[in-house]
């Protein structure tokens, strides 16, 4: 029988925090989204602990055909290592997967061990307006983000649908230009805007969502305020407000891209 996972399009959340105290302390999970798309599966920000979250939802990381990260903070990239290592099923066969990554996560300072570099067949380096393909799947980093570190979100496009992961940033009106897609995941750190922090907050989730108009907008990646506040009371506010379904995503949330037909 086919695995119902390797047939659908499906996204499910690793972990649903971020942040320093929220990582620190696991109260929510840090494992990154794992992404099946018509049997080629990819991992997006291997934060601390996504080894754990993801074997122990059965998802086999010698499946993966890459991993994306959006930028080099740890509460993303924590375990690129040990996945680079699984994906490439230990360096003891020949090269297997690929990995994508900002310029400034590779070069002083690295985020991945030199040795584990031969057991990939390749790094790509992700840049400002450039497409990239995996598989069935391509993607886009339309527009360079407003971070401490070097960052990028993404536009995916497979056969049948759009969506977009927007990772952390600043709000500026340059968002708006370059994600719009049937499905939004946003990463909303705060409740309120925290200048001179360079993260989104709720606000800026509602002006986001109401310029694109996606089908269904998920948030995640919730700091300390965003979990006291209660993520799913703050987007079922946002639904009413908005008029567009919003989803709190939750640590191990399965997205099904069907939600999405009709
Ligand atoms: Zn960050």
């Amino acid at each position: 029988m086919k695995d119902k996972s390797l047939s659908g399009d499906t996204i499910t959340f690793l972990g649903t925090g971020g942040a320093r105290v929220m990582i620190a302390n696991q109260i929510l999970a840090s494992g990154g989204l794992w992404l099946s798309l018509g049997g080629t599966e990819i991992l997006i920000d291997p934060g601390p602990g996504c080894i754990v979250q993801s074997t122990k939802r059965k998802l086999r990381a010698d499946k993966l055909s890459a991993i994306i990260l959006s930028h080099r903070h740890l509460d993303h990239s924590g375990d690129v290592n040990v996945m680079v290592e699984a994906m490439a099923q230990g360096g003891l066969k020949k090269p297997r997967g690929w990995f994508f990554a900002p310029a400034d996560a590779l070069e002083t300072e690295p985020v991945i061990f030199s040795y584990l570099k031969d057991y990939l067949e390749g790094i790509e380096i992700l840049k400002e307006g450039k497409s990239y393909s995996i598989g069935n799947v391509s993607f886009t980093t339309p527009i360079r983000h407003i971070h401490p570190v070097e960052t990028y979100g993404m536009l995916f496009k497979t056969g049948e649908h759009t969506f977009s992961y927007i990772a952390d940033t600043r709000y500026f009106d340059g968002l708006c230009y370059s994600y719009a897609s049937e499905l939004l995941i946003i990463n909303v750190v705060f409740l309120e805007p925290k200048p001179p922090i360079d993260h989104l907050s709720v606000p800026d989730a509602k002006r986001i969502v109401t310029e694109l108009k996606p089908k269904v907008a998920i948030l995640t990646h919730f700091g300390m305020t965003m979990w006291r506040a209660k993520p799913w009371e703050i987007a079922q506010r946002l639904s009413q407000d908005t008029g567009i379904r919003v989803i709190a995503a939750r640590d191990g949330m399965r997205f099904d891209l069907s939600q999405l037909n009709g």
